[in-house]
């Protein structure tokens, strides 16, 4: 106890030093003291603490993870599920499993941040103080922004309806595609931040290449099919960065795959869905045979509601370093960051290193250096076997690995991209991703 408090106040002296938040943490029988503190064990998360821990800079117990889950999955990997083509549960591990021992894991949620004082509550009312906190834990999905989403995801074969954007629903999907022989099938993209933009259209490439296999859709005659498709999106394009989007909008029209642009869904009713648009137009209701959703997603409550958000709710941090802009030993990435690119796994792949090395430094009293680009990247399936690979930065900007090296265009998809998406990414991420030692483009770190 003398010991953790000798601790405790060292680590306020050294913070104050450094200009941070200056007041000391109350130190209770409850309360524990971290060089690092880490939120959220999902992608960032492990990512970001064994990067941390491989530089040698720390000892047992120095870092924390704080994460309620019992399981980490693969996410992007759910995509595979609803195709038919993985299980969920091989792409799944037990989280203990996946942290170095050397790491306190405190399989608790967290309540509360006082980043004024330097400490976190959890949910059992337990303190953490802490030199540097890293937050990351993911966002929420809101499957209450679709007024009766939630009772057609709970009763799957009656309502047809479906999302590979949860673990508990994703094995539904593939079940739903093989099922219908004829009529409508819509699937869904909501306005605003998602994770993996590209991710609601994937699954309708895999869907139109298994109808068409099966006979039930002629993207030469789609009037003629026995299946109708519709893409309806809350967004004004297919995708983000204009480079892709066009080659998806192409494939869209070859395809015959109607484009329903600026449809925001907001209503399940039996088998009709609502969907709102832009600037006062009324909205427009449509008959479905299948409906593929992918909900509202946002920051956590806890997260929005705390000193660290900006305006949207997300962790207030620098563009390039990834410092928290008020707090200057408090970090963020993944998905709960502000950090203004597309939210995907292959992003927190550019986005730890940069963080990992600014924290040490700063650690070393120095000013943080590494600056990130924004760079991102979305395999984009566009049927079985064949894969868009998208890899932008910042502004929509291409930045192509493999167009770098063997000077292909990364807009027309490939097979060899295809076998990097279902088999190579899932492999690398348990191998080395949440390991530390996989920094995307730059291979093996
Ligand atoms: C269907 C789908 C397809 C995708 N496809 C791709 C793809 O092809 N390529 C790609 O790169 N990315 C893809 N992604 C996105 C990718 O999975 C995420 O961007 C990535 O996992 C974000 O990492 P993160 O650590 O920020 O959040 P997450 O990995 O979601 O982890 C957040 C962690 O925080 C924990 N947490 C939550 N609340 C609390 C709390 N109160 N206290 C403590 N911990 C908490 C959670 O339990 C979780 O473990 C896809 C995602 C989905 C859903």
């Amino acid at each position: 106890m003398v010991r953790s408090k000798v601790a405790s106040a060292a680590r306020a002296a050294l913070a104050t030093s450094r200009g941070y938040a200056t007041a000391s943490s109350p130190v209770s029988a409850a309360s524990r003291s971290h060089k690092v503190v880490v939120i959220g064990g999902g992608t960032a998360g492990l990512a970001i603490s064994h990067q941390l821990l491989r530089s040698g800079r720390f000892v047992q117990d120095d870092i924390a993870i704080v994460d309620p889950a019992l399981w980490h999955n693969y996410q992007p990997g759910w995509t595979l599920v609803g195709g038919g083509l993985k299980t969920r549960e091989e792409l799944r591990q037990p989280l203990h499993g996946l942290i170095d021992p050397k790491l306190k894991f405190y399989n608790e949620s967290v309540g509360t941040f006082t980043p004024e004082e330097n400490y976190i509550t959890l949910g059992n009312s337990n303190k953490l103080n802490y030199d540097h906190l890293i937050v990351a834990p993911g966002v929420a999905l809101d499957f209450g922004s679709v007024k009766g989403l939630s009772e057609a995801l709970a009763a799957p074969e009656e309502s047809a309806v479906s999302t590979i954007y949860s673990y508990d629903t994703c094995a539904n999907v593939f079940p739903s595609i093989e099922k219908l022989k004829k009529g409508n099938a819509i699937f869904t993209q909501p306005a605003g931040v998602i994770k993996c933009a590209g991710a609601p259209q994937k699954i309708m490439w895999l869907a139109l290449d298994y109808w068409k296999k099966a006979g039930l859709y002629d993207p030469t005659n789609p009037a003629g099919s026995a299946i109708k498709i519709a893409f309806a999106t809350g967004t004004p394009t297919m995708f983000g960065v204009p480079k892709y989007s066009a080659k998806l909008e192409e494939l869209r029209k070859e395809r015959g795959v109607e484009g329903l642009f600026t449809h925001d869904l907001v209503a399940i009713e039996g088998k009709k869905a609502t969907f709102a648009r832009p600037n006062g137009a009324a909205n427009v209701t449509r008959d479905f045979d299948l409906l593929h959703v992918v909900p509202k997603m946002g920051p956590h409550a806890f997260v929005k509601n705390s000193a660290l958000a900006n305006e949207a709710g997300y962790v207030d941090v620098d563009d390039g370093t990834t410092r928290h802009k008020k707090f200057g030993n408090v970090w963020s990435a993944g998905d709960a960051s502000s950090l203004p690119t597309s939210k995907t796994a292959a992003a927190v792949t550019a986005e730890a290193p940069v963080l990992v090395q600014n924290l040490l430094r700063t650690i070393d009293g120095k000013e943080p250096d590494a600056i990130y680009d924004g760079y991102t990247s979305c395999p984009l399936l566009t049927e079985y076997g064949k894969v868009l690979l998208a890899e932008f930065k910042y502004g929509g900007v291409p930045k192509e690995t493999f167009g770098k090296w063997f000077g292909i265009d990364q807009a027309i998809p490939r097979k060899e991209f295809y076998h990097l998406k279902k088999t190579f990414f899932p492999w690398v991420y348990y191998q080395a991703m949440v390991k530390g030692n996989w920094g995307g483009p730059k291979g093996w770190l």
